[in-house]
This record gives C-alpha cells, sequence and structure tokens, in this order.
C-alpha cells in the first residue's frame, strides 16, 4: 500500500450541504492521470476560496480536494514529456474543480496540464505567482499585444491590494508603466506605492453605476473586480485603448454601454487562465520569471500552513486578504 499523506476533502450530503475537512489518503485513492507528484507548494486563489465556502459553484464533483495550482516534483510518469524528479507546476485544466486538486501531498494529473518550473523559481515563488499572478501576466500580455505601451498613459488596475491585483501592479510597475490601483482598503496605500503604485484611488469612485462616457484618464487598464467597477473603467479609458478582464470580485454582471467601443474603439480583453493553450502558459511563466521583481515577490506573499488552508478560504472570500499566500506543504 502506498503511504499516506493528508488531503482537504470537500464532500456533499443528500442535501447538498456541503462540508470541508482534512482526511488522509493514499495514492490508490487519486483519481487517473499519467502523471504522480509530490506536491511541494499550494496557494489560496479566490478561486479556491469559493470552492471551500461553496459561495459559488465552483465544484462541480463531489467529494473533491480543492486547490486550482502547485508546484513539486514528479514522482512518476508515463507521459512522454516528464521523468520523475522534474519539477513542475500546474495551473487550471479543471484541478479543484472536477479533477482531485492541490491541496494535498500528492496529486495525479496529466502530463499535459503540467508546464516546467522556470530554472531560477523555487516551488514557493512559483506559488507565491500562483494562478493569480500568472493570470497577471496574461493580462499585461494581452495590453502589450494591443500596443498598449508605457507611453500611451497610465494603465489602472482594480482590485489592487488583491492576488491578481498585487502582481500586476508590481510586473506593470516594473515594466515601466504608470499605474493607477483602485483599492478597497485605503489603509494599504504604502503597500500599493511599495509595489510601484504611482495613484490610488478609493474603491467607491469606480464602483457604483457611472456614466457611459467619462474623462479619458488612462490608456489601459486590468479589471480583477467586474460589474460597475469594469463598466467604469471602460468608459474612462482613452480612445484606442484596451482593458484586460479577469474578474468578478464585484459582480459577474457587467452593467456597461457600447459607448466606449463604437465611439472610442476601446477594446475589452477577455482573460482565462483555466483552458490557457499550453504555448500561452509557457511564454506567461518565462515572462513572470524575468519580468517580475522578486523583493516586490517577497513583499506581496505570505507563508500560511496547511491547517489554516480552510480559514484562509473564508478570508479571501470575504476580502481580507492582502496580495498572495503560500502554503508549504
Ligand atoms: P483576491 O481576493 O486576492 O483579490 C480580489 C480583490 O478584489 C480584493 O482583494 C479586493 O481588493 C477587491 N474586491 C473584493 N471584493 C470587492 C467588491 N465587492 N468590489 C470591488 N472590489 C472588490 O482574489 P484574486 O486576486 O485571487 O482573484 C481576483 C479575481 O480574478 C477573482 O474574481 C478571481 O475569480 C479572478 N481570477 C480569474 C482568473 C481567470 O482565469 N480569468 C484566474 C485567477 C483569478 P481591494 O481590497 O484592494 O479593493
Amino acid at each position: 500500500m502506498s503511504d499516506r499523506f493528508e488531503a482537504v476533502l470537500i464532500t456533499r450530503d443528500e442535501d447538498k450541504n456541503q462540508s470541508v475537512d482534512f482526511v488522509q489518503m493514499t495514492e490508490d485513492d487519486l483519481m487517473d492521470g499519467d502523471v504522480t507528484v509530490a506536491v511541494e507548494a499550494s496557494t489560496v486563489n479566490y478561486k479556491d476560496g469559493l470552492a471551500i465556502t461553496g459561495a459559488a459553484p465552483v465544484v462541480r464533483r463531489f467529494p473533491m480536494i480543492p486547490g486550482v495550482d502547485f508546484a513539486g516534483t514528479v514522482i512518476r510518469s508515463s507521459h512522454p514529456d516528464w521523468y520523475a524528479g522534474d519539477k513542475v507546476i500546474l495551473n487550471g485544466w479543471g484541478v479543484g474543480e472536477t479533477h482531485y486538486g492541490a491541496y494535498a501531498g500528492r496529486a495525479r494529473v496529466s502530463g499535459d496540464w503540467l508546464v516546467p518550473l522556470p530554472q531560477d523559481m523555487s516551488s514557493r515563488e512559483a506559488m507565491a505567482i500562483g494562478t493569480a499572478g500568472y493570470t497577471a501576466m496574461l493580462c499585461v500580455m494581452a495590453l502589450q499585444r494591443h500596443g498598449i505601451s508605457p507611453d500611451r498613459g497610465p494603465v489602472i488596475v482594480t482590485g489592487a491590494s488583491g492576488g491578481v491585483g498585487s502582481v500586476a501592479v508590481s510586473l506593470l510597475a516594473k515594466l515601466g508603466y504608470e499605474v493607477v490601483a483602485v483599492t478597497g482598503r485605503m489603509s494599504e496605500e504604502d503597500y500599493l506605492k511599495g509595489l510601484g503604485a504611482r495613484e490610488i484611488i478609493p474603491r467607491e469612485e469606480l464602483s457604483g453605476a457611472g456614466r457611459p462616457l467619462g474623462k479619458e484618464r488612462w490608456a489601459g487598464g486590468i479589471d480583477a473586480v467586474g460589474s460597475h467597477t469594469l463598466a467604469n473603467v471602460l468608459s474612462m479609458t482613452c480612445y484606442g485603448g484596451a482593458v484586460a478582464a479577469c474578474g468578478l470580485a464585484q459582480g459577474m454582471d457587467l452593467p456597461a454601454t457600447v459607448a466606449p467601443f463604437i465611439l472610442r474603439g476601446i477594446s475589452l480583453l477577455g482573460i482565462d487562465s483555466v483552458m490557457a493553450p499550453k504555448s500561452l502558459r509557457l511564454e506567461a511563466w518565462r515572462r513572470v520569471s524575468k519580468d517580475l521583481d522578486r523583493d516586490k515577490l517577497s513583499s506581496l506573499s505570505a507563508d500560511i500552513s496547511f491547517r489554516d488552508v480552510i480559514a484562509a478560504g473564508k478570508d479571501i472570500v470575504a476580502g481580507r486578504v492582502r496580495g498572495r499566500l503560500v502554503i508549504q506543504m
């Protein structure tokens, strides 16, 4: 019999009441896959919080081990790309939603889902970046593909003290952009300026119903919040600009008009990290390892123990987490 390891398991009773607990498992309990990984580090993303609390239907198969991302070492593989000892990262692909996820000592997954850990990066650093940071990089890449260069003007980041936001602010600042950070926590002004934000806007300025078009204020945006905030960001984007939308912390709705698109030629760039093709993932991890200041990464991430993961899931949904949380297994 395989060695036992600890895992977080979400279960549901006949009345669909969800519970979450720590359990002992063996490799025999894992789902099918051609690569088995010793999980070394994971993290708590907003989606993990939704899964743990059941606040949104993230988990689509019960029981489920949550955790949408991990970094670790391959123990055994029958996949042609991977060998025992390889250091790997996994983000998304339904892991922690339909396939057993990261909050366990071991994971068994498809080798097609894995990317190599960048050479100069530790498992801890990879998970300090995590899915939130890799998504922030996808957003920056989308803006750059659209021609939003630093000379075009400021770039606004919403949900700035959160995981996606903190990494986005740091990346943009390092790349020479003037960053405008939107936060509901004005107490985090020093933190955000330390990451490189030039201007801080209080959340209330953008979170209510706005006008179809406002004064042109920024060349681009990275939005982790959705709803009225995204509508207002679009309405104040300069002619020809673009906004990368990746999140829904305020809401899934988009109460906007077409005015920014048809009168100012604004583009709304949709960002999905879960099913992103491998070539884009490899590029994002290569870029994030080069473009993210490691001192900033330390200042925006904190370690928690595996036993704290359930409480941390509740905290992130309640908007109480700053930056990124790393779990070292
Ligand atoms: P965090 O909770 O770390 O960050 C979200 C931030 O949004 C909060 O820290 C807060 O920032 C702000 N916020 C929270 N509630 C509200 C509200 N009601 N109104 C306005 N702002 C609010 O989450 P992540 O950074 O991990 O994820 C951010 C979003 O991106 C989530 O919706 C997540 O699901 C999504 N996401 C999407 C991905 C994709 O592939 N498209 C991948 C990864 C994440 P502050 O306190 O500074 O205002």
